[in-house]
């Protein structure tokens, strides 16, 4: 395994997991306290992304890129309101974390 990213909290390694699932490539969260399982590894403060296939590293990393500069964009927007529900929903999440709705794409 590669690792691809180190993350600065667990929400933001779940937020890059996701992203990167949907765009097909697998990966794993490790060095958070959820990921018990991979016990042979040191302990970690921060939470770290890697990947499980490593012919996706090139890839990985042009998504992670991306993934960076689409988080810088969203904290220059701010949050936004979820069109479904109201809901008031933090720029770092896609989905309102109330009902679900993806975030509307701006015109
Ligand atoms: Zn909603």
């Amino acid at each position: 395994m590669q690792q691809l990213y180190q993350a600065q909290d667990r929400i933001e390694a779940q937020i890059l997991h996701d992203f990167l699932d949907r765009h097909l490539i697998e990966t794993v969260i490790l060095g958070d306290y959820l990921s018990g399982a991979v016990g042979e590894l040191p302990a970690d403060i921060y939470p770290s992304l890697w990947l499980i296939h490593d012919d996706d590293l090139e890839r990985g990393r042009e998504l992670l890129h991306r993934f960076l500069q689409d988080a810088n964009q969203r904290v220059a927007q701010g949050a936004w309101t979820c069109s479904s529900c109201g809901e008031t929903v933090s720029e770092s999440f896609d989905l309102c974390w109330r009902c679900g709705q993806a975030r509307p794409t701006p015109e």
